[in-house]
């Protein structure tokens, strides 16, 4: 009976020993994959941001969101986090506040709704999900990932796609989660401007109100991982007062988010009819890839010089293979932030700040 414990105590030790020194092994191997660089950048929308038009608090409110966001997705990196985990986790965090166009703080369509669109991209797999004109997921970037990681497709859109949320078991919300009077005030003065200057019906086209030109909001995000994989992220409430199932570039993989570990990941941020006709996200990912431009010069063309329309606006934030970030507009600003592998922290909101 002796013998039979001692050798049971003796024949676990072993095990629970092999055991661990496989673990060890794994966490090694890893180490050894992890680069030291990685990046990650973010963006709150571009749009006429003038310095004049915030109070000191307000700006505040803005720079501490975002610097969370970018703090978060800063630690998960250095900490060996996927680029995709880390992509959802840091829009999840701009989702939930009420200052960006996403989640939260989404702006009304004319009937008075919430629809909101998002789409995530892996650069290693290519693989891809987008939700659109849901009304009830609480976090659309999620919706997107589980659409990438748990269904055999890559875009869903309304009911539909809430229903698959649902079955994923998903934080689901209703209208009055995402109601806020900011917002509200916003969608009304719209279509009071609309009324007075009927000129200004066309929400989509060229004669859209000031109002919808002025301030975009859409939140995005691109990383490079310590394994070398890039992704991209974003997530949107649209434009305001828009109608008719209107869905703008956010969600359109190549228009809106795009992510090859080839070339870079991007988010756009804008008039989204513009960045879906333009190709803008995968036209940025061509030119590095085809024609052997910087990541910087490639967003210059794409947001400075493949506009002929001077009305549309809008910019984007790009990471490539080897971490550098770009962050590019045509507007006076864009709430906009990076974090290097040093662990510095910069956001910037108007053109120069
Ligand atoms: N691009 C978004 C859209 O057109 C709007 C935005 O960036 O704020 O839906």
């Amino acid at each position: 009976m002796i013998f039979y414990h001692r050798f049971l105590f003796l024949f676990t030790l072993q095990f629970f020993l092999l055991f661990a020194s496989a673990q060890t092994k794994i966490a090694q191997q890893n180490l050894k994959e992890m680069h030291s660089d990685f990046a990650i950048a973010i963006h709150g929308g571009a749009g006429n941001l003038i310095k004049r038009n915030f109070t000191p608090q307000k700006e505040n409110e803005y720079r501490e969101k975002l610097t969370e966001a970018l703090k978060l997705g800063y630690d998960r990196l250095a900490n060996g986090d996927r680029g995709i985990d880390v992509v959802e986790a840091v829009i999840k965090i701009l989702e939930d506040s009420p200052l960006f166009n996403a989640g939260k703080g989404s702006v009304f369509t004319h009937e008075g709704t919430n629809e909101m669109d998002a789409a995530i991209m892996d650069g290693k797999t290519l693989k891809t999900g987008a939700v659109a004109e849901v009304r009830t997921i609480k976090n659309p970037i999620s919706a997107a990932k589980a659409v990438m990681e748990k269904s055999e497709f890559v875009f869903l859109c309304g009911r539909g796609a809430e229903q698959f949320a649902k079955e994923q078991q998903l934080e689901m919300a209703d209208s009055a989660y995402f109601f806020t009077q900011e917002r509200w005030n916003q969608l009304i003065r719209v279509r009071d401007s609309i009324k007075s200057s009927p000129d200004a019906a066309d929400t989509t086209g060229d004669k859209r109100t000031g109002e919808t030109f002025e301030k975009f909001g859409t939140v995005g995000c691109v990383v490079l991982d310590r394994f070398g994989n890039l992704a991209a992220g974003t997530s949107t409430g649209g434009i305001v007062n828009k109608r008719y199932g209107r869905i703008g570039d956010s969600p359109i993989i190549g228009a809106g988010t795009y992510a090859n570990n080839n070339t870079c990941a991007v988010s756009c941020t804008g008039h989204g009819e513009d960045f879906i006709r333009k190709v803008a996200a995968y036209d940025v990912s061509a030119l590095v890839e085809y024609k052997g431009l910087s990541l910087s010069e490639a967003t210059f063309q794409v947001i400075m010089n493949r506009t002929k329309n001077p009305k549309v606006k809008g910019g984007l934030i790009a990471i490539d293979r080897f971490g550098h970030v770009s962050m590019r507009f045509n507007t006076n600003g864009m709430f906009r932030g990076y974090a290097d592998k040093h662990g510095n922290i910069v956001t910037h909101i108007y053109e120069k700040d």
